[in-house]
């Protein structure tokens, strides 16, 4: 196997590994590839924004090349994949046929292997739950260089610990998914203008649409603290058809960080707010369009400038969400950081695993560019999220302690159980597996 000295980044450009990464292709060469090393980490498309995907301890393990549809049944839209295909394809190929995946992140570039290993969550978790939740079954390849198919009936404990588990129990090579119905290729998309952050809880529970995302004006104050857009989606009447490739742009070259600066923000967000009409509108927009709006310009992260950013994301339970969210929005705008992307998401109760980050209540992501001030104020936002009683997203983090993520996740120690006992020698290891310690053995 050819291995490549490469240096790579989370998505936020902050956390960054120079390593030896492999990128095979056939199934024959996995067992002596894993066998071999004395430290490996499945990598998927990098699109974990901190460490989850970042290996400093050992070799990394690319997915890219092992994309192949292994088995369709399309009576039951059961569908067999190999872990490194990218669920914007799966979407692109299978919508025009009246399938696609349960639950899709805001990237089609997720590959599948990384959103079970974070059981990632679309824009209809209220009602339809995490990735996990519709994953049959999956193979797992452990450090013993064996090839295990687990399941919900066959060794459960490894399976929960293995959804959500960052990369931890093994490397997943394929996995069984359950499709849901796509009656169309097209969205009808409501948008309307939320004046703050009570009225825009009070929309989130009044809406009865199956597809459901905010975003907030992260510079508003005062009495305008939590306004934004609320945009609520359901198929269309028109019938399915292909989907066109998404055209993609690229940024040239990476532009110097006042890209991202207060005022540049603050236009940009009085332009997005005013972009919907005052009394509301509803578009058709095409589906990938729809999930994947950021997927238009492929390396937009760039914007943010060669020191990056991180992205903070928490779900605070549904009783504490007014409160918490609105503690958190006033560090946001009191901070001096201009955030150009917040996203505000109603979370069901559906977790597929041990770390899963899911819990039912509200879900707020906010970008926050690399400067002085930002440690201390996601040290800020953690603090204000664990008071609350809520969680930290580690697809998201890179900044966050350990002790913090061991109160925040209460089945920390069944995945510990299990991963040790997959894994003792700890094989498979990420930087984010030794900063937070999620072994439990340091
Ligand atoms: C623009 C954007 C929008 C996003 N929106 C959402 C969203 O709405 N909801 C959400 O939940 N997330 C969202 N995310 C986060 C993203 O979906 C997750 O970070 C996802 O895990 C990334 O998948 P990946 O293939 O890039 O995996 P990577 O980021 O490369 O890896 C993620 C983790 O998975 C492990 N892994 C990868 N492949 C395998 C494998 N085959 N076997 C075992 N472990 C593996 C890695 O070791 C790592 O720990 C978003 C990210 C971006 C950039």
């Amino acid at each position: 196997m050819r291995w490549n000295q490469i240096k790579y980044a989370g998505w936020g450009n902050v956390l960054t590994a120079d390593t030896q990464v492999a990128r095979p292709e056939r199934h024959s060469a996995l067992e002596e590839l894993i066998t071999d090393c004395d430290h490996i980490l499945p990598i998927g498309s990098q699109r974990s924004y901190g460490d989850a995907a970042i290996a400093t301890e050992g070799k990394g393990l690319k997915t890219e090349r092992m994309d192949r549809l292994l088995d369709f049944d399309p009576d039951t839209g059961t569908l067999e994949v190999e872990a490194g295909i990218k669920l914007g394809e799966i979407l692109r190929l299978f919508a025009p046929r009246g399938w696609k995946p349960a639950v899709v992140p805001g990237t089609g570039m997720t590959t599948v292997g990384g959103a079970i290993a974070n059981d990632v969550h679309g824009k209809n978790h209220h009602i339809d739950g995490s990735f996990g939740q519709h994953v049959e079954s999956l193979v797992l390849l452990t450090a013993d260089g064996n090839a295990r198919r687990i399941s919900r009936k066959k060794e459960a404990g490894l399976f929960k610990a293995t959804i959500g588990g960052v990369g931890q129990t093994g490397l997943i090579t394929s996995a069984i998914l359950k499709l849901h119905p796509c009656p169309s290729t097209t969205m009808s998309v409501s948008e309307n203008r939320i004046a703050n952050l009570s009225d825009f809880v009070d929309a989130f529970e009044a809406s009865t649409a199956p597809y459901q995302v905010g975003w907030i004006d992260t510079l508003a104050k005062g009495g305008d603290l939590g306004r934004g857009i609320l945009e609520e989606a359901e198929f269309s009447a028109q019938p399915a058809a292909t989907i066109m490739n998404q055209k993609t742009k690229s940024i040239p070259m990476t532009p110097p960080g006042f890209a991202v600066s207060g005022p540049i923000v603050k236009i940009f967000n009085a332009l997005y707010l005013r972009r919907v009409p005052v009394d509301g509108r509803t578009v058709d927009r095409p589906i990938n369009e729809f999930f994947f709006p950021l997927d238009k310009i492929s390396d937009w992260n760039r914007l943010y400038g060669k020191k990056g950013f991180y992205q903070f994301q928490c779900v605070l339970p549904m009783e504490r969400a007014k409160d918490g969210l609105s503690d958190l929005l006033e560090i946001v705008s009191d901070g001096g950081i201009a955030s150009p992307l917040a996203v505000l998401k109603k979370m069901g109760e559906g977790r597929a695993g041990y770390l899963s980050f899911p819990m039912e209540g509200y879900t707020l992501a906010i970008d926050l560019p690399n400067r002085a001030q930002t440690p201390a104020i996601l040290s800020d936002l953690a603090e204000v999220t664990e008071r609350h009683q809520g969680r930290i997203y580690l697809a998201k983090d890179g900044a966050i302690s350990s002790d913090a993520i061991a109160r925040m996740y209460p089945e920390i120690g069944k995945f510990r159980e299990q991963v040790n006992k997959v894994d003792p020698g700890h094989k498979f290891i990420s930087a984010m597996a030794k900063r937070l310690n999620l072994r439990g053995q340091s």
